[in-house]
């Protein structure tokens, strides 16, 4: 079965976000007949009209963490979702902040939202469940919201999603044996921020993960200045692993990519 995702927007950064230097709308997965919307920040909406996916046939939705860059349009992809509210349908995974809070956040659905739903789960790093046929893992980060979450998509192949956060030591056991990998990476080499990945990480988890690909988003304002494609380059040439830098909008075809390599597979 066929396997995309496209990108509803690549920024990472306050004020990539606020400027909208990038969108920042998250991305589409459709893998094994399941259409999953992740990290549905603000514009989600515009952009699936501008990128012509329709949201009401989304099967899922997954938030990671409660910073609003990854969850403002969240109730609107549920409205989507459940055809304006008239069906219960669609599954929602989100960490605990996200749907029920904690002391430094509100819960981001609310409990109408959720009981339109056909199914809703808070997961913790290493609990999973199912959406339709794939399986979903959370996996741990490190980041500044601390129940942050990452996922690997299990289904005829395996794709990781790094979420927010730097590197930490034993990071890549999560995504052992993931054909492709796909990394928030806020920064360009040599510049740390605490709790964000910058190129090095990048590089060293994909290093270690060895997909057949990688691909790098969720871009800060400084890396956008290094520039991402060049960063990417860097990552492939240190690490071995093809590496592409996200833009807003692109469709990556991994089917394509598989049977014909580069050049073919994005749109
Ligand atoms: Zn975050």
């Amino acid at each position: 079965m066929g396997m995309n995702i496209t990108f509803f927007g690549t920024a990472g950064g306050r004020i990539v976000i606020m400027t909208q230097t990038r969108a920042s709308g998250g991305f589409v997965l459709e893998m094994d007949g399941e259409r999953i919307h992740v990290d549905p920040g603000p514009g989600a909406l515009v952009r699936a009209k501008q990128y012509g996916v329709n949201l009401r046939k989304l099967t899922g939705l997954i938030v990671s963490h409660c910073h609003p860059d990854h969850y403002t349009d969240a109730e609107m992809v549920i409205e989507s979702m459940t055809e304006g509210t008239r069906k219960k349908r669609g599954i929602l995974i989100g960490n605990e902040h996200v749907i029920k809070g904690g002391d430094e956040y509100r819960p981001v659905i609310s409990p109408f939202h959720l009981r339109i739903l056909e199914r809703y789960e808070i997961l913790k790093p290493g609990g999973k469940t199912k959406i339709g046929n794939l399986e979903i893992i959370a996996t741990p980060t490190k980041h500044g919201e601390e129940k942050a979450l990452g996922f690997v998509f299990k289904g005829s192949k395996t794709l990781g999603y790094c979420g927010d956060g730097e590197y930490f030591k034993g990071q890549e056991k999560h995504f052992e044996g993931c054909d492709y990998l796909l990394l928030n990476v806020l920064r360009p080499r040599n510049v740390k921020w605490p709790e964000h990945m910058n190129t090095n990480q990048a590089a060293k988890l994909i290093g270690l993960v060895k997909p057949s690909l990688a691909i790098i988003q969720h871009f800060g304002m400084i890396m956008l200045k290094a520039n991402p494609e060049k960063e990417a380059k860097w990552i492939e040439k240190e690490t071995g692993v093809k590496t592409i830098a996200a833009r807003d909008g692109m469709r990556i075809d991994f089917e394509k990519f598989s049977k014909h390599g580069l050049n073919k597979w994005i749109k």
